[in-house]
């Protein structure tokens, strides 16, 4: 399978011809190859989208809308084929990979809604005989440049309401996972969407990024990513006075007092920890624990662990999978090395698989680390694999105190019977997501998503919120 860029309504080979092979991180096999294109390939679709943006923004909000719903159901009659392909390009177990996938389904008919609503305001004018609205126009040319964890759901976060809205689009999905980003196209066109509204450069974040970043036709970018790449993106913005969305890294915790109820914080941890292999923006990496039961839960912790069978994401049975790549193996058991070197406690994991159906894949054991403590780098860093550091607290104020201590602010979770520790968290805890008595994974599509300090910067995928990366406000004053 060959993915090239998608332009105009056309798959077309990009200007220099070259390629990089897919690979599936369970086994090694080559599923295919992505096109490596230029910043020619990016006029190419700026051009496209620049001519079919004006027509698009005329067609009527709820027959936009219309396209997101055929696209919808297009996504749920294909989920399993779509699920299918996410897990042998990225890795995820296949539960997980559905579950990916209905998000996107949701996403498009939660968005075929919205549609319906791109609600402006009225208010009443200071003066006689004058009428004064806010109405919502869009933006123009919006640029979307993704990360291979979750190739399909952000793809729609940020797709589905730019095009309902009016914009046209041009998508740099990541070099990891195109067999993806090319089922969604091909969706897209089967719906109905006019040539130009979609576009799909494939290639490096080095050349194809930073072409959209810096093109002055394309009027936002809306990124998801890392947090370094994201600093870079958002300087050149800057500098051209670009609006961008950015939603990065994360270090959440989940709070596990004395009263909560263990059995259930195990599940929530196990699952937010090691699904995904520990690659989510939202996974859990630090557990919070009061000291009085600490003990007790690092028991339980390690009998459910017991269980958890890794290989193939294709086996049902499977829980977790490969990690993406070799880099991200080392990267992982560098930070491993670097925990023991500042003294925390392996308990669990600390090392690659590569023993027998493993030894082609990408293994990483799921590993536990206790008796840390919060400044060390492996509690205030993003490893982004199956690694999760225990910290002992002495109360609840200095679990919220350790829970914000970090440089990131996602997601987080407590674990209480307490309702005013509840409330309290709730308010204190300084994440864009807050859970109760449930892991930090597990977003639905009708709420802001995205995190406060250097996860972001102040912009939401998903819910209605997600509107405003692509929508302008355009007051209007009429006399009469
Ligand atoms: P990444 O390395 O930052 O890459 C993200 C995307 O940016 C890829 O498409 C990449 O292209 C592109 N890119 C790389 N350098 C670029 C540049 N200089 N200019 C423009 N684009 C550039 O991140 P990743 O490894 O794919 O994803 C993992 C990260 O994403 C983690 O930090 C995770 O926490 C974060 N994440 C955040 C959220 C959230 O909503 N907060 C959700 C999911 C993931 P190529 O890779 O193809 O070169």
């Amino acid at each position: 399978m060959t993915v090239d860029n998608f332009i105009d309504g056309e798959w077309v080979v990009s200007e220099k011809e070259q390629y990089a092979p897919i690979k599936n991180p369970a086994n090694g096999e080559t599923l295919g190859e992505v096109a490596l294109s230029t910043a020619e390939d990016v006029e190419r679709a700026v051009a496209a989208a620049k001519k079919a943006q004006k027509q698009w923004a005329l067609v009527p909000a709820p027959q936009r809308a219309e396209v997101l719903y055929r696209v919808g159901l297009l996504l749920k009659e294909r989920k399993e084929r779509l699920a299918r392909i996410l897990t042998m390009e990225m890795g995820k177990v296949i539960e997980e990979a559905r579950g990916e996938v209905q998000e996107g389904i949701d996403m498009a008919f939660y968005m075929a809604g919205e549609g319906r609503r791109l609600f402006g305001n009225t208010t009443p004018s200071e003066l006689k005989d004058k009428f004064a609205m806010s109405i919502r126009v869009p933006v123009g040319i919006v640029g979307i440049i993704t990360p291979w964890n979750f190739p399909i759901a952000i793809a729609t976060w940020k797709s589905f309401p730019a095009i309902v809205a009016g914009n046209a689009v041009i998508w740099k999905p990541a070099t990891e996972t195109p067999l993806m980003a090319r089922e969604l196209i091909n969706i897209f066109a089967e719906a109905g969407l006019p040539n130009g509204v979609i576009n799909l450069v494939c290639g490096s974040g080095s050349k194809v990024g930073t072409a959209m970043v810096e093109h002055p036709d394309i009027d936002v970018i809306s990124f998801t990513g890392s947090n370094e790449v994201g600093r870079t993106i958002a300087e050149k913005c800057g500098k051209l006075l670009k609006r961008v969305s950015l939603e990065m890294g994360g270090k959440n915790a989940i709070i596990v007092m004395d009263d909560a109820d263990l059995d259930l914080a195990v599940e929530g941890i196990l699952w937010s920890a090691f699904g995904t292999s520990g690659q989510r923006c939202t996974a859990c990496s630090r557990v919070i624990v009061h000291e009085k039961v600490k003990e007790d839960l690092e028991e339980k912790l390690l009998e459910r662990m017991r269980y958890l069978k890794i290989g193939d994401g294709l086996d049902e049975e499977v829980k977790v999978g490969p990690v993406i790549n070799g880099n991200a193996l080392q990267k992982i058991h560098e930070y491993v090395q670097i925990g023991r070197g500042e003294g925390a406690v392996l308990l669990a994991g600390g090392y690659i698989l590569n023993d027998g159906e493993l030894a082609d894949g990408y293994y990483y054991a799921p590993s536990v680390f206790t008796d840390v403590e919060p400044s060390m780098r492996i509690a205030q860093e993003e490893i982004f694999g199956p690694v999760v550091s225990i910290i002992p607290v002495k109360s609840f104020e200095e679990a919220i105190e350790v829970n914000n201590s970090v440089t990131f602010g996602l997601s987080s979770s407590i674990f209480t019977r307490d309702i005013n520790k509840v409330f309290t968290a709730q308010r204190d805890l300084d994440t864009g997501i807050v859970y109760v008595n449930a892991g930090t994974t597990g977003a639905e599509i009708h709420l802001p998503f995205g995190g406060t300090k250097g996860t972001g910067n102040g912009h939401r995928d998903s819910g209605v919120a997600a509107l405003d990366v692509f929508t302008e406000w355009k007051s209007v004053y009429i006399d009469f």
